[in-house]
């Protein structure tokens, strides 16, 4: 692995967590309120193994066939490093089984055939329960994934009954071309009427490398990095359907 893409990625990191940090102070926030997720997706191996060198253990995907030879490698590449790895992405439910298998967390649960299938599958692979945040869509487009807010209570209480499953939070995509300001405000709104219920539910996963300071201003306790730390990913990202700046 060549020294120049690590030398570029410790400065990549070095830049996030200085605007990590600097919006942290902004908000009157401690640093370690916020955790950062590196999104390795379109990216190699070979790259998240870099990043666990340079101390970023929390990584993400949003395909469930790319993470799982990748989180393989990655395991092989550096079998000593303690990697939790995100699953971000549209989740289909025959995909459940696969998820379970390489996932410590699924943070887009949109649905509850998707919460049941996913809570089916850890009971068939008598894994440990899985950790999950409800995705929840803030401007009503169903393109962008997540569930309406209306209906966000009730797929949380699904899954609070379910015995695979333990509701850790809330996730949310910033609307394209909207305000973040106004989306990350609705967002906490939501997640705190969900606390009321669910006081174990305090993740809030929001922000990612273009709206990560507006973000931790509104409370997140998660931001999703992809591009700031690992560069522009081309079309391919377009081609697989995920949100956020290509
Ligand atoms: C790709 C992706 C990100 C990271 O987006 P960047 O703009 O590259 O930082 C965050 N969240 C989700 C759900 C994604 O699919």
């Amino acid at each position: 692995m060549s020294e120049e893409r690590k030398a570029q990625l410790a400065q990549a990191v070095q830049r996030v967590e200085a605007r990590v940090q600097a919006a942290c102070d902004a908000a009157g926030r401690a640093r370690e309120e916020v955790r950062l997720l590196a999104v390795t997706k379109t990216f190699p191996a070979g790259d998240a193994a870099l990043l666990t060198d340079l101390g970023l253990t929390d990584l993400a995907e949003n395909r469930d066939q790319e993470a799982s030879v990748k989180v393989a490698e990655v395991a092989r590449f550096r079998p000593d490093a303690t990697v939790r790895w995100h699953m971000v992405g549209r989740l289909q439910r025959n995909k459940a089984r696969s998820v379970v298998r390489w996932a410590d967390e699924v943070q887009s649960v949109d649905s509850i055939r998707l919460a049941g299938a996913l809570d089916k599958a850890v009971l068939a692979e008598g894994r440990p329960v899985l950790d999950v945040l409800v995705q929840a869509s803030i401007d009503g487009d169903p393109a962008r994934g997540g569930c309406p807010l209306p209906e966000l209570e009730e797929l949380a209480a699904y899954i609070a009954r379910a015995g695979g499953l333990r509701l850790r939070g809330v996730m949310a995509v910033a609307p394209l071309g909207g305000d973040p300001d106004r989306a990350f405000a609705r967002l906490a709104e939501a997640a705190e009427r969900l606390r009321k219920d669910h006081p174990g539910a305090t993740e809030v996963s929001a922000g990612m490398s273009s709206d990560l300071e507006q973000a931790i201003g509104h409370g997140s306790t998660c931001v999703r990095v992809g591009t700031a730390l690992l560069g522009g990913r081309g079309l391919a990202s377009l081609e697989s359907g995920s949100p956020g700046s290509a």
